[in-house]
């Protein structure tokens, strides 16, 4: 049997990059850069006002302090520039600074005098100099810069950049269509009513809920019964489909309807490894078909399909997608744990920040593969290494948070 870093390494191995696509913005979201994104617009545009307020000359500046000044035009955000004259004018927020603008006067630090007449000035109630309250063009952005990296997952954040500069399209990674099928006799739908022995298939909507956020999208999904042909024709199906990685969920174990190697084998697959040093998820399966789509038999106990979901799956998604694997947080253990030496165990854990901003961990109780329970109270999986048989309070292990947006985020190297 191989180690958990074993068949993490094999499945990186075959994990082959997506083409590139453009796609139109929106739906790039949730995708990986293929290139980096150069901006052809700079941000801001044009010199504009940061303030609601009044644009005032050079000539006015050198006035002394507390003359009136002839108030004329009103620059909204949206009006064309035009050149300030003798007079000042009213300016809003975001409008383009009129030519010939030294400065902007915040309304609050002015008062505005109505004649009879109707004609307006104003006169300044605190200092000024040259400069103030103006956004540059291109302060923010310049046109020719690289704005954001090859490799980026887009998020709502970039979103709003590309938007700003008019970027309608990025070239991203092929969005990786998946297929998820799941194997029981015992499986219904959850909203189905249950007969004797039959179970809910649990595993089923968890991994249509968490492979978009991996970057994949759900092509083909079914519920199969115990049965090497349907499950062949289902593989089939989905490589026909183009789906480059396949998940199907139990029938990888040692029962008399654990048909899944053999099936693939049949259909000219590759079986890249069956069974490893890690709970759960010990049977787990992971093949190459002829097609070049990986699949991955996950055992049908919960947890072992959301291991194996969370770590190898994930693992060839990223590699698939172009992003480097995923970095673990590390995390102070809050209370000793037992363990069988030579394996690697994968647990349910809670991760808090102390008041001192230490990264706490917590493995829950309750670690059985079949325990949904704790999963939800769950906001990490942590790694107990497989060499470790007591590992005590203050041990510093790895942590991968259950929110993929999490796993974005740059941490320090994994060295122990
Ligand atoms: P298997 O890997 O097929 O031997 O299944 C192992 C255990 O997981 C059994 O208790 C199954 O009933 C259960 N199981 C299999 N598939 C699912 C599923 N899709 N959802 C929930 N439990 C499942
Ligand atoms: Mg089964």
């Amino acid at each position: 049997m191989i180690s958990f870093e074993q068949a993490l390494a094999a499945v990186r191995q075959r994990a082959g990059l997506q083409p590139d696509v453009m796609l139109a913005a929106d739906a790039a979201l949730g995708h990986v850069l293929a290139e980096d994104c150069i901006a052809t617009e700079s941000l801001p545009g044009f010199d504009n006002a940061a303030m609601d307020g009044f644009a005032l000359s050079d000539a006015h500046l050198a006035l002394p302090p507390g003359t009136p000044m002839a108030l004329h035009e009103v620059q909204a955000a949206g009006d064309a520039r035009f050149t300030l004259g003798a007079a000042a004018c009213r300016i809003m927020t975001g409008a383009v600074v009129p030519e010939g603008t030294a400065t902007v006067v915040p309304v609050e630090d002015a008062t505005v005098h109505t004649a009879a007449d109707g004609s307006q000035t104003v006169v300044l109630t605190a200092p000024a100099s040259a400069g103030m309250h103006i956004r540059r063009a291109g302060e923010d952005v310049q046109a020719g810069t690289r704005v954001l990296p090859a490799g980026t997952r887009l998020q709502p954040q970039h979103r709003m950049l590309l938007a700003a500069l008019g970027m309608s399209e990025v070239r991203v990674r092929a969005p990786v269509l998946a297929a998820v099928l799941c194997t029981g006799a015992e499986l219904v739908d959850d909203h189905a009513a249950l007969a004797d022995g039959q179970i809910r298939n649990s595993n089923g909507p968890y991994l249509r809920a968490a492979l978009p956020a991996m970057g994949a999208t759900v092509a083909l999904y079914r519920r199969l019964p115990d049965s090497a042909a349907a499950y062949a024709e289902a593989v089939r199906t989905a490589e026909q489909a183009g789906c480059r990685i396949i998940l199907s969920t139990g029938a990888v174990s040692m029962g008399v309807h654990d048909f899944v190697p053999d099936a693939l084998r049949a259909l000219g697959a590759e079986v890249v490894f069956h069974k490893l040093q890690m709970r759960p998820g010990k049977p787990t399966l992971f093949a190459v078909l002829p097609s070049g789509a990986l699949l991955f038999g996950l055992p049908g106990n919960p947890m072992s399909c959301a291991v194996g979901a969370c770590f190898f799956v994930q693992a060839a998604l990223r590699q698939m997608q172009g992003l480097a694997p995923e970095l673990p947080l590390r995390a102070v253990l809050q209370a000793p744990v037992r363990k069988k030496p030579g394996w690697t165990l994968i647990q349910k854990a809670t991760l808090a920040v102390s008041d001192d901003a230490q990264l706490q961990l917590r493995v829950l109780a309750g670690q059985e593969s079949f325990r949904i329970q704790p999963f939800a109270q769950a906001n990490a999986w942590a790694v107990l290494p497989e060499s470790d048989a007591e590992l005590e309070v203050g041990r510093v292990l790895d942590c991968y948070p259950l929110q993929p947006a999490l796993s974005e985020w740059p941490c320090g190297p994994a060295s122990a």
